[in-house]
């Protein structure tokens, strides 16, 4: 047997769509939804990413700005937050990583406004998840939960396994799920016994950064497994955190790398900033506000 593949692009495709809707209601009302990025980094491989933010935006009619602070400072940085916070005709920051290891990242992260924090960066924005009020998740943490609905895998009352903790995926993922009434297993570095947990539950999430983490000692028949990692081999292979050969002959379905999550990422981070456009527009209706207060 092989397993389901649950590819990311038809994921995408269709969160496309749903954004392509919210780009011509926001038209309608002659608004155009704006995100900006700020750059702190030459690093190679985060400006090609970059790019794929840009182009996703592009295809969409949805404005993307990049600024470029390559040797930013704190207060430069902080500045620029605070001038993206005030300006009303940006919906969406993304303050991308790597930053310089001279600044804060906690301290800057800490400045976007929730309502435009449209990565899910600001801690504010995992504490409103966490006790249900509206937020915007991390874009991977919510790639995955948009695959396991496009492809229909229940969650409500089944076992969820997500193992890695951070901010960044593990627990905004975690606090999705429980939206979702699963019930989830969150495993770390100091989880004894990891392939007890991965083996019994019905879905596992690997968000961990290490190649070959998870075997196929580490599932049953019946597991659907969803990798997040990211790793280079040796050899400059992307590879997943999942030891793919041995597991995809046992589960159910599994998420490739790559072409899983990492494919669905940037169309939700536009999906965000349409969002984020969206409650602008509305309340300022429920307000009654002038169109030029709306943008
Ligand atoms: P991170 O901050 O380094 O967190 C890794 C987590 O894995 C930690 O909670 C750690 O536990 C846990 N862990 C480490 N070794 C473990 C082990 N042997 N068994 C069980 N858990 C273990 O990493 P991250 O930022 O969450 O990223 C995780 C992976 O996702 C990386 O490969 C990253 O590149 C990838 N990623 C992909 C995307 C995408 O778009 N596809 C986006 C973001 C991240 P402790 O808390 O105990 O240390």
């Amino acid at each position: 047997m092989t397993a389901k593949r649950l590819a990311g692009q038809p994921v995408a495709v269709a969160i496309r769509e749903r954004t392509g809707q919210l780009v011509s209601r926001l038209s309608s009302e002659g608004i155009t939804a704006r995100v900006a990025v700020v750059l702190a980094t030459d690093n190679e491989a985060t400006a090609w990413y970059v790019r794929s933010i840009e182009r996703a935006a592009e295809q969409l009619g949805v404005h993307c700005q990049v600024l470029d602070l390559a040797s930013g400072t704190q207060s430069e940085l902080a500045q620029t937050i605070r001038a993206l916070n005030a300006d009303e005709t940006v919906h969406g920051i993304i303050l991308q990583t790597p930053l310089p290891e001279s600044v804060d990242p906690a301290a800057l992260v800490q400045l976007i406004d929730p309502a435009k924090d449209i990565d899910g960066a600001n801690p504010l924005s995992l504490g409103r998840l966490s006790v249900g009020q509206p937020a915007f998740a991390p874009a991977t943490a919510r790639s995955v939960i948009e695959i396991l609905e496009h492809y229909q895998i229940p969650l409500a009352g089944e076992h969820v396994a997500v193992v890695g903790r951070s901010a960044v995926v593990g627990k905004p993922l975690a606090q999705l799920l429980l939206q979702r009434d699963a019930t989830v297993s969150i495993c770390h570095s100091r989880t004894t016994n990891l392939a007890e947990i991965t083996k019994a539950a019905a879905v596992t999430v690997v968000a961990v950064g290490r190649a070959n983490l998870l075997t196929g000692n580490e599932v049953s028949d019946s597991s659907v497994v969803i990798d997040v990692g990211t790793n280079v081999t040796e050899d400059g292979q992307l590879v997943g955190d999942v030891h793919a050969e041995s597991v995809q002959t046992l589960v159910r379905a599994m998420s490739p790398v790559p072409g899983g999550v990492g494919t669905v990422t940037t169309a939700l981070l536009i999906l965000h900033a349409t969002q984020a456009a969206v409650a602008v527009l509305e309340d300022a209706s429920l307000r009654g506000a002038p169109m030029a207060a709306r943008r």
